[in-house]
């Protein structure tokens, strides 16, 4: 076997991968959803020429010299609520009681805010006065919203393969779409294996621990933005690893993903399994923690077999599952974000790519990363504690304490 860098295995991964396909979705209901379509603006937004504070629509030229000590007073020819379309037009000396978001009338070119004239009643339901005093000047536009100020009708709101938050769904809605195009959430298959595994909720028994995998790898493919199908735990045999793996036709599944048995064990029958109905490579990737990665396909879908310790299995998620998962959603693909943290202590490795579990705190405007403790594969509580991945890359053996490294955020 040859090694591969993390980077080959990512792009040998990832090549198997293609976005799935599409499905229309009430725009509302599109939160976390990737976008397959551009969303373009169908309207210009605002809609039209609004008034941002609560006020008096006015023409600036008539209160060009208005000072605190030489006031001007205008007449209130009308009352314009958010939500109804002005029906009067503003003429010299004229104003007209304006409130936040609603539209400009016809002849006004600025609004004076209610702060800075003599009308203080700010109750609801108080009526206008049939004459307003002005304190100030105003420049003409001030205190307006123009018209497609945010955005005009055509351009490009969002993109295609952007995975949609909150403020995007309130964007969209902004714009009037009642459905939008996105992709369907991918479906993984997902095992563990292992005659030693019991249930969560189990109690221990001699030689036996709780199965932790698989309630951790449902949880970090749900936050990839895929549904989980659980077929649960296999035993250390053919046929009890044959029948997980023949749930999966019927369940029309992008990706198969297993913990465990993909060593080289006397019991780790997955490879035959998979080998019976498809084909199964082992990588050897130049990473730790990480054992031989299992690529394969079975009953025509791509399968990945993750190491059985937690940690690794974790590593293993973050390093290539997530990426797989992203091409198949159809995100647009970034390199994840990375941060740059000190090293409190001096951190050796072995010369791999590695993967340390870390705490970071803030100390004079920078990142201090210290390690959470023991850094063992099948320690999962310095896991459940840490914050960060540090990265060490290949070929380092040796970070001194003080130097920078790059680190993932958990
Ligand atoms: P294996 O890859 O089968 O050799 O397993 C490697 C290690 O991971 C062993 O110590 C297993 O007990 C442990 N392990 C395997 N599967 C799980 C699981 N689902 N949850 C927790 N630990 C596991
Ligand atoms: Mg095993």
């Amino acid at each position: 076997m040859n090694l591969l860098s993390v980077r080959e295995a990512r792009e040998r991964i990832l090549s198997h991968f293609q976005p799935v396909t599409t499905e229309a979705l009430p725009a509302v209901e599109s939160l976390n959803r990737i976008l397959a379509q551009d969303a373009t603006a169908l309207d210009d937004l605002p809609p039209f020429d609004n008034s941002s504070m609560d006020g008096f629509a006015i023409r600036a030229i008539d209160v060009a010299d208005a000072k605190p000590a030489s006031p001007r007073t205008l007449r209130v020819v009308a009352d314009i609520p958010a939500g109804s379309p002005p029906t009067v037009s503003i003429t010299s000396g004229e104003a007209a009681r304006i409130m936040t978001g609603a539209p400009l009338p016809q002849g006004a070119d600025a609004v004076i805010p209610v702060e800075d004239t003599n009308f203080q009643d700010r109750a609801a339901g108080a009526p206008p006065p049939p004459e307003v005093t002005i304190f100030k000047n105003v420049t003409q536009n001030e205190n307006i919203r123009q018209r497609g100020a945010d955005i005009r009708a055509g351009e490009t709101a969002l993109q295609k393969g952007r995975k949609l938050k909150p403020q995007d769904v309130a964007l969209l809605a902004s714009l009037g779409y009642s459905t939008v195009n996105v992709f369907r959430k991918p479906r993984v298959a997902l095992f563990s294996s292992g005659d030693e595994l019991l249930d969560a909720s189990q109690p221990l028994e001699p030689g036996k621990i709780r199965d932790s995998n698989s309630h951790m790898l449902a949880g970090l493919i749900e936050s990839a933005g895929a549904e989980v199908e659980k077929l649960g735990t296999a035993k250390d045999t053919y046929e009890s690893v044959k029948a997980a793996l023949d749930k999966t036709s019927a369940l029309k599944v992008d990706l198969i993903l297993s913990s465990a048995g993909v060593s080289v064990g006397a019991f780790d029958y997955v490879k035959s399994v998979i080998e019976s109905n498809g084909k199964m490579d082992f990588w050897r990737v130049n990473m730790r923690p990480g054992k031989p990665l299992a690529f394969g396909e079975y009953n025509g879908a791509p399968f990945i077999g993750l190491p059985g310790n937690p940690v690794s299995a974790f590593v293993g998620f973050e390093v290539f599952i997530r990426a797989a998962l992203g091409r198949l959603a159809g995100q647009t693909e970034r390199n994840r974000l990375t941060i740059r943290a000190r090293c409190e202590e001096e951190i050796n490795s072995d010369g791999r790519e590695s993967y340390l579990r870390a705490n970071l705190r803030e100390e004079s405007g920078s990142l201090v990363a210290r390690l959470t403790g023991h850094q063992g594969s099948g320690n999962i509580l310095s896991l459940a504690q840490a914050d960060a991945l540090l990265i060490i890359p290949a070929g380092v053996k040796c970070v001194p304490a003080g130097q920078e490294v790059e680190a993932w955020l958990l």
